[in-house]
């Protein structure tokens, strides 16, 4: 059976060492102004080039995402970016794929710089395989196909392209946020947040909580409120795609590769799903499903609830949220912090999250989970024993070291009952200041 390539998002420099340490073969991350994701990325070229020599270093694939779909003053961006990944082609250093999705820039990327591998992205919503062969007409060498294909689906699609003898590699999503549009075809960020999907700024406004009201005819001004409870309606605000208890199932569609969604996410869900994902094709290859600390360790990211996407066919009405939770934080995790330093036998923290005597953590190694109760540990500069330590401006604490955990590990917390308390009332904030 073919392994398919675990592909993971990589916002920035930090979450690609992390996504690459924890196991992904191959990393997507954004070119500044052409990509879906545009606010994250890196802001220099040397970020660029030290995240090729790096996956170079590793044996590891880049794919680079230019997949807005372009107004006309957007084309001069390109330009520039592909100035820079010439100088970066001239020194040896390539990505393995640029995904694109409007056909302007995929035809002026191919006629500007010919030695580029061309992915289709999710963007163009590729939903069959006469769509596929026309990409690779075109000189496409992979297609990532729209989130909304189901298994059957692409059973069909693969059986029709090897009687075509089309051979052209195929990228799937299996984890990770769902668009209630056609990926990110959709004005609502625009209409709400004055912020383009289209242009990689998605404000995510269909995750927020609407009122409904009615207006009859006959009284106009005078609103009547449709509301499902006191939260109102969540109706457009979909879960979140999870496929790992379901990858055996899908393994015989033989597909290139497996990808997770998720570039504005945190180190920690780069780490977490990463390893995660990892070892669960690892055992769908053995033909094992997911142990029961895997199925764990994906519960515990920040999540809006799963479900299966459409690899089952179209879903219902389970595939909506319409609980008022707002998915920004875990019932029973929070990231806590990253192992930045081990020297002797101390290990140095950089806090992420408030941590005090004894909180039950469990640092997240690529192979292990390693449980402990926080016990003695001081200040990071002034080395005073202290009880509590806040995040904010890379704050460290030093801890005994621990045999097997190393730089770039990373911490979560058990949430105990007030700390739910605490993180509710942030999501509230943070909820209000986003609508408001
Ligand atoms: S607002 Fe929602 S539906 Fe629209 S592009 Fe963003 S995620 Fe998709």
């Amino acid at each position: 059976m073919k392994k398919p390539e675990l592909l993971c998002p990589a916002g920035d420099f930090e979450k690609l060492k992390t996504a690459f340490r924890y196991g992904a073969d191959a990393c997507y991350m954004g070119v500044k102004s052409m990509s879906m994701r545009m606010k994250i990325n890196d802001e220099s070229g040397d970020v660029l080039e030290a995240a090729l020599r790096l996956k170079n270093k590793l044996g590891k694939k880049i794919y680079l995402t230019m997949n807005i779909h372009a107004h006309e003053t957007r084309l001069n961006f390109l330009d520039k970016e592909l100035a820079r990944l010439t100088e970066l082609h001239e020194q040896g250093l390539d990505p393995d794929g640029i995904l694109v999705s409007d056909a302007g820039l995929f035809q002026l990327i191919q006629k500007k710089c010919p030695w580029l591998e061309l992915h289709v992205s999710t963007q163009a919503n590729v939903l069959n395989s006469s769509a596929i062969a026309f990409w690779k007409k075109l000189g496409a060498t992979r297609v990532v196909m729209g989130r909304e294909v189901s298994a059957r689906e692409l059973e069909k699609i693969k059986a029709n392209l090897k009687e075509q003898n089309i051979d052209v590699e195929i990228e799937c999503f299996v984890h990770g946020a769902m668009c209630m549009a056609y990926s990110g075809r959709c004005l609502l960020s625009n209409f709400m947040a004055v912020r383009d999907a289209n242009e990689g700024m998605c404000a995510h406004t269909c995750r927020w909580k609407y009122k409904m009201y009615l207006e009859e005819e006959e009284r106009p001004g005078e609103f009547i409120p449709v509301e499902e409870d006191q939260d109102g309606t969540t109706m457009m605000s979909s879960k979140d795609m999870c496929m790992i208890e379901h990858l055996r199932d899908i393994l015989p569609l033989e597909l290139d590769s497996w990808k997770v969604e998720g570039r504005h996410k945190s180190i920690y869900y780069a780490a977490i799903v990463s390893k995660a994902y990892r070892q669960a094709i690892d055992l769908a290859m053995e033909e094992k499903p997911p142990t029961e600390e895997l199925l764990e360790l994906i519960e515990s990211v920040n999540t809006r609830g799963y479900f299966t996407g459409f690899w089952y066919g179209k879903p219902g009405s389970e595939a909506q949220k319409y609980s008022d939770r707002q998915g920004d934080y875990n019932e029973n995790f929070c990231f806590a912090g990253v192992i930045r330093n081990v020297t002797g036998d101390t290990m140095t923290v950089e806090v992420r999250n408030t941590l005090k005597k004894g909180d039950d953590l469990d640092i997240i190694t690529p192979t292990d989970i390693i449980k402990l109760t926080l016990d003695e540990f001081k200040h990071g500069v002034t080395n005073e024993v202290v009880e509590v330590a806040h995040p904010g401006q890379k704050f460290c604490i030093k801890l005994k070291a621990i045999e097997g955990v190393e730089e770039g590990d990373i911490l979560r917390k058990r949430l105990k009952k007030e700390d739910l308390v605490k993180n509710r009332i942030k999501v509230e904030l943070k909820t209000k200041k986003l609508a408001s």
